[in-house]
Protein backbone atom coordinates (compact mmCIF):
# COMPACT_ATOMS: atom_id res chain seq x y z
CA UNK A 1 0.00 0.00 0.00
CA UNK A 2 0.77 3.32 -0.69
CA UNK A 3 -0.42 6.45 0.80
CA UNK A 4 0.35 9.91 0.67
CA UNK A 5 0.08 12.14 3.37
CA UNK A 6 -2.68 14.31 1.02
CA UNK A 7 -4.15 13.27 -2.29
CA UNK A 8 -5.68 16.21 -3.94
CA UNK A 9 -6.35 13.84 -6.92
CA UNK A 10 -8.53 11.19 -4.88
CA UNK A 11 -10.67 14.77 -3.70
CA UNK A 12 -10.70 16.41 -7.30
CA UNK A 13 -12.25 12.92 -8.53
CA UNK A 14 -15.27 13.15 -6.82
CA UNK A 15 -16.26 16.84 -7.78
CA UNK A 16 -14.33 17.05 -11.02
CA UNK A 17 -17.70 17.97 -12.55
CA UNK A 18 -17.90 20.91 -10.65
CA UNK A 19 -14.80 22.36 -10.62
CA UNK A 20 -14.24 21.52 -14.42
CA UNK A 21 -17.74 24.02 -14.79
CA UNK A 22 -16.28 26.75 -12.13
CA UNK A 23 -12.79 27.15 -14.22
CA UNK A 24 -14.65 27.00 -17.73
CA UNK A 25 -17.43 29.63 -16.53
CA UNK A 26 -14.14 31.79 -15.68
CA UNK A 27 -12.57 31.29 -18.74
CA UNK A 28 -15.99 32.20 -20.73
CA UNK A 29 -16.35 35.81 -18.94
CA UNK A 30 -12.88 36.34 -19.20
CA UNK A 31 -13.28 38.14 -16.01
CA UNK A 32 -9.65 37.06 -14.19
CA UNK A 33 -8.88 39.70 -12.08
CA UNK A 34 -11.20 40.80 -8.89
CA UNK A 35 -15.14 40.89 -10.05
CA UNK A 36 -18.19 38.86 -9.33
CA UNK A 37 -16.53 34.96 -9.04
CA UNK A 38 -14.29 36.58 -6.06
CA UNK A 39 -16.96 38.53 -4.33
CA UNK A 40 -19.14 35.11 -4.61
CA UNK A 41 -16.65 33.92 -2.87
CA UNK A 42 -15.79 35.86 -0.58
CA UNK A 43 -19.15 36.52 1.18
CA UNK A 44 -19.71 32.68 0.99
CA UNK A 45 -16.91 32.66 2.88
CA UNK A 46 -17.74 35.41 5.27
CA UNK A 47 -20.68 33.68 6.04
CA UNK A 48 -19.34 30.41 6.70
CA UNK A 49 -16.62 32.12 9.00
CA UNK A 50 -19.72 33.79 10.57
CA UNK A 51 -17.68 36.85 9.80
CA UNK A 52 -19.12 40.46 8.64
CA UNK A 53 -16.35 40.37 5.82
CA UNK A 54 -14.25 38.05 3.87
CA UNK A 55 -11.92 39.64 1.57
CA UNK A 56 -9.79 37.54 -0.77
CA UNK A 57 -6.12 38.18 -1.52
CA UNK A 58 -3.19 36.30 -2.96
CA UNK A 59 -2.24 33.93 -0.20
CA UNK A 60 -1.77 33.32 3.33
CA UNK A 61 1.12 34.69 3.88
CA UNK A 62 -0.42 38.05 2.15
CA UNK A 63 -3.26 37.51 4.00
CA UNK A 64 -1.30 38.46 7.44
CA UNK A 65 0.90 40.88 6.09
CA UNK A 66 -1.67 42.87 5.32
CA UNK A 67 -3.77 42.56 7.97
CA UNK A 68 -0.77 43.17 10.07
CA UNK A 69 -0.32 46.43 7.85
CA UNK A 70 -3.96 47.27 8.11
CA UNK A 71 -3.95 46.82 12.54
CA UNK A 72 -1.46 49.28 11.92
CA UNK A 73 1.98 47.74 12.87
CA UNK A 74 4.99 49.12 10.95
CA UNK A 75 8.99 49.79 11.46
CA UNK A 76 10.01 49.34 14.84
CA UNK A 77 7.20 47.70 16.54
CA UNK A 78 7.00 44.27 18.06
CA UNK A 79 4.75 41.19 17.22
CA UNK A 80 4.18 38.28 19.27
CA UNK A 81 3.55 34.71 18.12
CA UNK A 82 4.91 31.14 18.56
CA UNK A 83 8.03 29.71 17.01
CA UNK A 84 6.11 26.33 16.67
CA UNK A 85 4.90 27.74 13.12
CA UNK A 86 4.93 27.64 9.26
CA UNK A 87 7.77 30.32 8.86
CA UNK A 88 4.94 32.68 7.00
CA UNK A 89 3.47 33.97 10.35
CA UNK A 90 7.12 35.55 11.12
CA UNK A 91 7.80 36.88 7.51
CA UNK A 92 4.81 38.39 7.42
CA UNK A 93 5.79 40.24 10.88
CA UNK A 94 9.03 41.23 9.39
CA UNK A 95 7.26 42.16 5.78
CA UNK A 96 5.95 45.12 7.70
CA UNK A 97 9.27 46.24 9.08
CA UNK A 98 8.18 45.13 12.50
CA UNK A 99 10.16 42.22 14.66
CA UNK A 100 8.62 38.84 15.74
CA UNK A 101 9.00 37.74 19.11
CA UNK A 102 8.81 34.59 20.46
CA UNK A 103 6.52 32.33 23.40
CA UNK A 104 6.28 28.92 23.87
CA UNK A 105 3.65 26.89 23.23
CA UNK A 106 1.22 25.11 25.69
CA UNK A 107 2.68 21.15 25.32
CA UNK A 108 -1.01 19.36 24.83
CA UNK A 109 -2.53 21.82 22.22
CA UNK A 110 0.77 22.99 20.53
CA UNK A 111 -0.81 27.03 20.35
CA UNK A 112 0.44 30.01 21.97
CA UNK A 113 0.83 29.49 25.68
CA UNK A 114 -0.92 32.97 27.54
CA UNK A 115 1.32 32.24 30.43
CA UNK A 116 4.50 33.51 28.51
CA UNK A 117 2.93 36.60 26.67
CA UNK A 118 2.84 39.60 29.27
CA UNK A 119 6.56 38.88 29.80
CA UNK A 120 7.56 39.53 25.98
CA UNK A 121 5.25 42.19 26.04
CA UNK A 122 7.43 45.39 25.51
CA UNK A 123 6.63 49.57 24.80
CA UNK A 124 7.08 48.59 20.96
CA UNK A 125 4.46 45.84 21.16
CA UNK A 126 1.64 46.37 18.63
CA UNK A 127 -0.41 42.68 18.06
CA UNK A 128 -0.26 39.06 18.89
CA UNK A 129 -0.29 36.00 16.05
CA UNK A 130 -1.90 32.86 17.91
CA UNK A 131 -1.75 30.49 15.58
CA UNK A 132 -4.73 27.88 15.35
CA UNK A 133 -1.73 25.05 14.97
CA UNK A 134 -2.75 21.73 13.09
CA UNK A 135 -6.40 22.55 12.96
CA UNK A 136 -7.33 23.65 16.63
CA UNK A 137 -7.63 27.53 17.93
CA UNK A 138 -5.55 28.69 20.54
CA UNK A 139 -7.07 29.55 24.29
CA UNK A 140 -8.26 32.99 22.67
CA UNK A 141 -9.88 34.32 26.03
CA UNK A 142 -6.64 34.81 28.33
CA UNK A 143 -5.22 35.91 25.03
CA UNK A 144 -7.82 38.50 24.52
CA UNK A 145 -8.00 39.48 27.58
CA UNK A 146 -4.11 40.31 27.98
CA UNK A 147 -4.56 41.95 24.49
CA UNK A 148 -7.36 43.88 25.84
CA UNK A 149 -5.39 44.99 28.94
CA UNK A 150 -2.13 46.01 26.82
CA UNK A 151 -4.15 47.89 23.87
CA UNK A 152 -2.79 44.99 20.95
CA UNK A 153 -4.38 43.49 18.31
CA UNK A 154 -4.95 40.01 18.04
CA UNK A 155 -4.76 38.61 14.50
CA UNK A 156 -5.48 35.19 14.32
CA UNK A 157 -3.19 32.85 12.01
CA UNK A 158 -6.28 30.41 10.89
CA UNK A 159 -3.98 29.00 7.93
CA UNK A 160 -4.70 25.65 9.12
CA UNK A 161 -8.09 26.31 10.67
CA UNK A 162 -10.90 26.63 8.14
CA UNK A 163 -14.40 25.81 10.03
CA UNK A 164 -12.95 24.96 13.99
CA UNK A 165 -14.55 26.71 16.85
CA UNK A 166 -13.44 28.06 20.14
CA UNK A 167 -16.64 28.01 22.74
CA UNK A 168 -18.95 27.71 19.76
CA UNK A 169 -17.72 30.46 17.73
CA UNK A 170 -15.99 30.26 14.41
CA UNK A 171 -11.98 31.45 14.12
CA UNK A 172 -12.31 34.23 11.65
CA UNK A 173 -14.07 36.39 14.06
CA UNK A 174 -12.41 35.44 17.37
CA UNK A 175 -9.70 38.24 16.92
CA UNK A 176 -9.77 41.65 15.29
CA UNK A 177 -8.85 39.94 12.53
CA UNK A 178 -8.15 36.81 10.99
CA UNK A 179 -5.99 35.43 8.07
CA UNK A 180 -6.71 32.14 6.07
CA UNK A 181 -4.24 30.47 3.64
CA UNK A 182 -5.43 28.08 0.93
CA UNK A 183 -2.99 26.61 -0.27
CA UNK A 184 -3.82 23.07 -2.25
CA UNK A 185 -2.91 21.29 1.08
CA UNK A 186 -4.99 23.62 3.62
CA UNK A 187 -8.38 21.68 4.97
CA UNK A 188 -9.70 24.69 2.02
CA UNK A 189 -7.11 24.62 -0.57
CA UNK A 190 -7.38 26.24 -3.77
CA UNK A 191 -5.84 24.92 -7.05
CA UNK A 192 -2.37 27.27 -6.47
CA UNK A 193 -2.16 29.97 -4.31
CA UNK A 194 -4.70 31.95 -2.37
CA UNK A 195 -5.95 33.73 0.93
CA UNK A 196 -8.26 35.44 2.70
CA UNK A 197 -8.44 38.01 5.58
CA UNK A 198 -11.79 37.98 7.53
CA UNK A 199 -12.85 40.57 9.97
CA UNK A 200 -16.08 42.54 11.49
CA UNK A 201 -14.16 45.74 11.78
CA UNK A 202 -15.07 48.45 8.61
CA UNK A 203 -12.19 50.28 9.12
CA UNK A 204 -9.90 46.51 8.73
CA UNK A 205 -11.70 46.05 5.99
CA UNK A 206 -11.60 48.78 4.07
CA UNK A 207 -7.41 49.09 4.55
CA UNK A 208 -7.41 45.58 3.54
CA UNK A 209 -9.42 46.30 0.41
CA UNK A 210 -7.25 49.08 -0.42
CA UNK A 211 -3.59 47.44 0.68
CA UNK A 212 -4.40 43.95 -1.72
CA UNK A 213 -5.20 46.57 -4.92
CA UNK A 214 -1.86 48.78 -5.18
CA UNK A 215 -3.82 51.14 -2.81
CA UNK A 216 -6.44 52.02 -5.39
CA UNK A 217 -10.00 53.66 -4.52
CA UNK A 218 -10.84 53.32 -8.01
CA UNK A 219 -9.33 53.05 -11.17
CA UNK A 220 -6.25 55.31 -11.65
CA UNK A 221 -6.31 56.71 -8.10
CA UNK A 222 -4.25 55.26 -5.46
CA UNK A 223 -5.39 56.50 -1.17
CA UNK A 224 -1.63 54.61 -0.61
CA UNK A 225 1.05 52.33 -1.44
CA UNK A 226 -0.32 49.03 -1.69
CA UNK A 227 0.85 45.37 -2.79
CA UNK A 228 -0.79 43.22 -5.55
CA UNK A 229 -1.61 40.51 -3.83
CA UNK A 230 -5.39 39.89 -5.31
CA UNK A 231 -7.28 36.72 -5.39
CA UNK A 232 -7.44 35.52 -8.91
CA UNK A 233 -11.38 34.79 -10.34
CA UNK A 234 -10.41 31.48 -11.23
CA UNK A 235 -9.37 30.62 -7.15
CA UNK A 236 -12.07 32.02 -6.30
CA UNK A 237 -14.57 30.50 -8.70
CA UNK A 238 -12.27 27.02 -7.59
CA UNK A 239 -13.11 27.84 -3.90
CA UNK A 240 -16.50 28.78 -4.21
CA UNK A 241 -17.15 25.04 -5.65
CA UNK A 242 -15.16 23.64 -2.83
CA UNK A 243 -16.35 25.26 0.12
CA UNK A 244 -20.22 23.70 -0.25
CA UNK A 245 -17.93 20.29 0.89
CA UNK A 246 -15.67 21.83 3.27
CA UNK A 247 -18.49 20.67 6.40
CA UNK A 248 -19.00 17.11 4.82
CA UNK A 249 -14.89 16.83 4.74
CA UNK A 250 -14.14 18.27 7.88
CA UNK A 251 -16.88 15.82 9.57
CA UNK A 252 -14.70 13.24 7.90
CA UNK A 253 -11.27 14.27 8.94
CA UNK A 254 -12.73 14.37 12.50
CA UNK A 255 -13.65 10.65 12.06
CA UNK A 256 -10.63 9.71 10.71
CA UNK A 257 -9.33 11.31 13.66
CA UNK A 258 -11.16 9.44 15.90
CA UNK A 259 -10.24 5.72 14.24
CA UNK A 260 -6.68 6.79 14.82
CA UNK A 261 -7.30 7.61 18.57
CA UNK A 262 -8.72 4.34 18.73
CA UNK A 263 -6.27 2.11 17.04
CA UNK A 264 -3.29 3.79 18.80
CA UNK A 265 -3.77 4.07 22.72
CA UNK A 266 -1.70 6.73 24.46
CA UNK A 267 0.58 4.73 26.42
CA UNK A 268 3.60 7.30 27.07
CA UNK A 269 5.09 5.90 23.76
CA UNK A 270 2.72 7.19 21.69
CA UNK A 271 1.43 10.69 23.07
CA UNK A 272 -2.16 11.52 20.91
CA UNK A 273 -3.45 15.14 19.59
CA UNK A 274 -5.48 16.59 22.82
CA UNK A 275 -8.69 18.57 21.48
CA UNK A 276 -9.29 21.21 24.47
CA UNK A 277 -12.97 21.43 26.42
CA UNK A 278 -15.12 23.80 24.18
CA UNK A 279 -13.40 22.71 20.98
CA UNK A 280 -14.44 21.48 17.46
CA UNK A 281 -10.61 20.95 16.01
CA UNK A 282 -10.75 20.51 12.40
CA UNK A 283 -7.91 18.31 12.04
CA UNK A 284 -5.61 19.87 9.25
CA UNK A 285 -2.85 17.95 10.70
CA UNK A 286 -3.34 14.86 12.96
CA UNK A 287 0.09 14.91 14.93
CA UNK A 288 1.39 12.80 17.32
CA UNK A 289 4.32 12.52 19.80
CA UNK A 290 6.89 10.44 20.15
CA UNK A 291 10.40 9.62 21.42
CA UNK A 292 11.65 7.85 19.20
CA UNK A 293 10.44 10.04 15.76
CA UNK A 294 13.51 9.72 13.60
CA UNK A 295 13.69 6.02 13.30
CA UNK A 296 10.21 5.63 13.78
CA UNK A 297 9.64 8.36 10.22
CA UNK A 298 12.07 6.22 8.37
CA UNK A 299 10.43 3.14 8.72
CA UNK A 300 6.86 4.48 8.08
CA UNK A 301 8.43 6.20 4.45
CA UNK A 302 9.79 2.91 3.72
CA UNK A 303 6.38 1.21 4.37
CA UNK A 304 4.95 3.86 1.70
CA UNK A 305 3.34 6.00 4.62
CA UNK A 306 3.82 9.40 3.50
CA UNK A 307 4.42 10.72 7.50
CA UNK A 308 5.15 14.24 7.97
CA UNK A 309 7.07 16.94 10.10
CA UNK A 310 5.39 19.99 11.57
CA UNK A 311 7.74 21.66 11.97
CA UNK A 312 11.64 19.99 12.62
CA UNK A 313 13.40 22.90 12.86
CA UNK A 314 11.47 26.12 15.32
CA UNK A 315 11.64 29.40 13.57
CA UNK A 316 14.13 30.76 16.57
CA UNK A 317 16.58 27.82 15.36
CA UNK A 318 16.44 28.21 11.68
CA UNK A 319 19.74 30.28 9.61
CA UNK A 320 16.66 32.71 8.33
CA UNK A 321 16.37 33.99 12.34
CA UNK A 322 19.96 33.45 13.67
CA UNK A 323 19.79 37.63 13.57
CA UNK A 324 17.37 37.28 15.99
CA UNK A 325 20.07 35.78 18.47
CA UNK A 326 17.77 33.49 20.44
CA UNK A 327 19.40 30.58 21.70
CA UNK A 328 18.74 26.89 21.76
CA UNK A 329 17.01 26.24 25.18
CA UNK A 330 15.00 29.35 25.14
CA UNK A 331 11.66 27.74 23.81
CA UNK A 332 11.77 24.14 25.50
CA UNK A 333 8.09 22.80 24.94
CA UNK A 334 8.46 24.02 21.47
CA UNK A 335 12.34 22.42 21.04
CA UNK A 336 11.14 19.27 22.85
CA UNK A 337 8.15 18.89 20.43
CA UNK A 338 10.14 19.95 17.54
CA UNK A 339 11.93 16.62 17.89
CA UNK A 340 8.89 14.63 18.57
CA UNK A 341 6.14 15.57 16.57
CA UNK A 342 4.94 13.02 13.42
CA UNK A 343 1.84 13.62 11.04
CA UNK A 344 0.33 11.01 9.98
CA UNK A 345 -1.78 11.20 6.88
CA UNK A 346 -4.87 12.12 7.04
CA UNK A 347 -7.65 13.88 4.19
CA UNK A 348 -11.05 13.32 3.62
CA UNK A 349 -11.13 10.75 1.01
CA UNK A 350 -8.77 8.19 3.11
CA UNK A 351 -10.43 4.92 4.24
CA UNK A 352 -10.92 3.79 7.49
CA UNK A 353 -9.27 0.68 6.61
CA UNK A 354 -6.11 2.61 5.15
CA UNK A 355 -6.11 4.45 8.92
CA UNK A 356 -5.75 1.19 10.39
CA UNK A 357 -3.07 -0.09 8.52
CA UNK A 358 -1.31 3.06 9.48
CA UNK A 359 -1.72 2.76 12.99
CA UNK A 360 -1.10 -0.96 13.01
CA UNK A 361 2.42 -0.12 11.33
CA UNK A 362 2.73 3.24 13.97
CA UNK A 363 2.37 0.74 16.79
CA UNK A 364 5.08 -2.08 15.51
CA UNK A 365 7.81 0.54 14.56
CA UNK A 366 7.16 2.54 17.92
CA UNK A 367 7.52 -0.88 19.81
CA UNK A 368 10.72 -1.76 17.69
CA UNK A 369 12.77 0.95 18.14
CA UNK A 370 11.51 1.09 22.38
CA UNK A 371 12.83 -2.41 22.64
CA UNK A 372 16.29 -2.22 21.00
C1 LIG B 1 0.11 27.66 5.12
C2 LIG B 1 0.37 28.56 6.25
C3 LIG B 1 0.62 29.94 6.09
C4 LIG B 1 0.89 30.57 4.75
O1 LIG B 1 -0.03 30.37 3.78
P1 LIG B 1 0.38 30.46 2.21
O2 LIG B 1 -0.96 30.44 1.56
O3 LIG B 1 1.20 29.27 1.91
O4 LIG B 1 1.09 31.73 2.00
C5 LIG B 1 0.73 30.72 7.22
N1 LIG B 1 0.63 30.20 8.45
C6 LIG B 1 0.43 28.88 8.66
C7 LIG B 1 0.31 28.38 10.06
C8 LIG B 1 0.31 28.01 7.56
O5 LIG B 1 0.13 26.72 7.79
Amino acid sequence: MNIPLVDLKAQYQTISSDIDQAIRRVIDNTSFIMGKEVEAFESAFAAYCQAECAIGVASGTAALHLALRACGVGPGDEVITTSHTFIATAEAITHTGARPVFVDIDPRTYTLDPVGIEAAITEQTRAIIPVHLYGQPADMDPILKIAREHDLRVVEDAAQAHGAEYKGRRVGTLGDVACFSFYPGKNLGAYGDAGAVTTDDPEITNQVRLLRNHGRRQKYEHLIEGHGERLDALQAAILDAKLQHLESWTDARRSLADHYRACLADDGNIILPFEAAGVRHVYHLFVIQIPSRDQVFSSLREDGIGVGIHYPIPLHLQPAYRYLGIGAGSFPVTETCASRVLSLPLYPEMTMEQATWIAERVRFHVEQNSVS
